[in-house]
């Protein structure tokens, strides 16, 4: 039963947005194009080059969702006709695909059975019988299976080759402590309802060196060589979503004070905490290698994912489903956003509800087994 706290969200995006983003995101709305704006918008990216350790100046924020950020590396990095390698292996590689293919570049799949890591080999081996491809698109963290793809690998693969690495790191950038410009990124995209825990609205993306000179903009609003001189200048081509500008630079001091190493730290400690516990009750965790910013839970034993997600929610505790062929087969908790201990409540919740269908678990298993792995946090 639910009673005086709303709903509280597991979800891989959105996420809860953390008490003081919350306060700085309900004031009165600036105006754009004042000092005050600008500076604030400066400072914004002078925190986002620290927090990919770079001091580039190769990065805009877009007013969009974070397919928008995706579609714009399509249509500013890439022409009509240049092959691309996109590695698919759940939804979001899927939007990749179809992406590039909506632009006119010829995609070849790298088809990866869901819930699976991409192997590096097989990317490289695609790319030797393809030498003159361009660009490889992936996702760090496939949010809709849970799979985390090694693209610190890839980006030393690609490094000598004239193939740019487009990272979708929109359930990544803001949980690992990534460097694009050592780790050989090309471009590196984010977005806000996810791993910034800001209300949907915003995305961000970070290009290299190289990718600078492939510009070409194809898009009016999504013109990565406009919106740079802009942004440098601490402006913005459209009317930018200030809030969430705002809303960004708030986040980004909270992730910086605590160090991305130790934000790292924590989820990873956090995510292999609600693996153990997981088990623990006799569930099985979806993904082989399971990113550390959410879990993808498979239940065995005849048990249907929507009904323990249904379940959860009647106790306030919203959790997502599958996604494409998924759904129905397993159900997602997000750790982005909730402290080491609220995820306790997750755990409770889903002991419940699997008591409540049926199945014979003592209660406080999966709490027990999360507390002991996260003590040491806590
Ligand atoms: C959520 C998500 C997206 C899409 O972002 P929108 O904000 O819904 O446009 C893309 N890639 C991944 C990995 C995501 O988790």
């Amino acid at each position: 039963m639910k009673m005086f706290r709303g709903e509280r969200l597991f979800t891989p995006g959105p996420v809860e947005i953390p008490d003081r983003v919350r306060e700085v995101l309900s004031r009165q709305i600036v105006h754009h194009r004042t000092p005050e704006f600008r500076e604030a918008f400066l400072e914004t990216r002078e925190l986002f080059k620290r927090l990919v350790g770079s001091q580039s100046d190769n990065f805009v924020f877009f007013a969009s969702s974070g397919t928008g950020s995706m579609e714009a590396a399509i249509q500013n990095f890439f022409s009509s006709g240049d092959k691309v390698v996109a590695v698919v292996g759940g939804k979001f590689g899927e939007r990749w695909s179809q992406l590039g293919k909506r632009w006119g570049l010829e995609v070849i799949d790298l088809e990866v059975e869901w819930g699976d890591s991409v192997d590096p080999n097989r990317v490289e081996d695609l790319i030797k019988k393809h030498p003159d491809c361009r660009g490889v698109l992936i996702q760090m963290s496939e949010s809709s299976t849970g799979a985390y793809h090694d693209v610190k690998t890839l980006g030393e693969m690609l490094k000598e080759r004239d193939t740019l690495l487009v990272v979708d790191a929109i359930t990544a950038l803001g949980v690992y402590n990534i460097n694009p410009e050592s780790w050989g990124i090309d471009v590196l995209i984010g977005g806000s309802q996810k791993a910034f825990m800001l209300p949907p609205g915003l995305s961000m993306l970070w290009f290299s060196q190289r990718s600078k000179e492939r510009i070409q903009s194809r898009s009016y609003y999504f013109s990565v060589s406009e919106e740079v001189k802009r942004q440098t200048e601490g402006q913005t081509a459209w009317t930018p979503a200030v809030p969430l500008i705002l809303g960004l630079r708030e986040v980004l001091k909270i992730l910086l004070d605590i160090g991305m190493d130790r934000v790292e730290q924590t989820y990873r400690t956090v995510a292999e905490g609600v693996r153990e516990a997981v088990r623990s009750l006799g569930l099985k965790v979806f993904p082989k290698n399971p990113t550390i910013s959410l879990t993808a839970v498979e239940p065995v034993e005849g048990l249907d994912a929507e009904a323990v997600r249904k379940e959860m929610l009647k106790l306030g505790v919203r959790v997502a489903g599958g996604q494409g062929k998924l759904k129905g087969r397993i159900f997602r908790i997000s750790h982005m956003g909730v402290d080491p201990i609220d995820t306790v409540v997750a755990l409770s919740a889903l002991e419940m509800a699997l008591k409540k269908l049926g199945k014979d678990i003592k209660l406080g298993t999966a709490v027990g087994a999360y507390m002991e792995t996260v003590s040491d946090l806590l």
